[in-house]
């Protein structure tokens, strides 16, 4: 994966939820608070950062 800010190639990390993963926190938590774990676990909800510039990847 290229980083569009430094243009090296890197393995993005993982660090927290992007705006989906906080909507669908706030949804599971509003109407179905067992699934509260879900966008913890759903890679498409993770934000993920490159560790060379500390920017977030699209
Ligand atoms: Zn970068």
């Amino acid at each position: 994966m290229v980083c569009r800010c430094c243009n090296n190639e890197v393995t993005p990390v993982s660090n927290g939820l992007n705006n989906t993963g906080i909507i669908i926190l706030v949804l599971t938590v509003l109407f179905c608070i067992p699934l509260v774990w879900l966008p913890f676990v759903m890679d498409s909800c993770k934000k993920k950062v490159c560790p060379s510039c500390g920017q977030e990847i699209l």
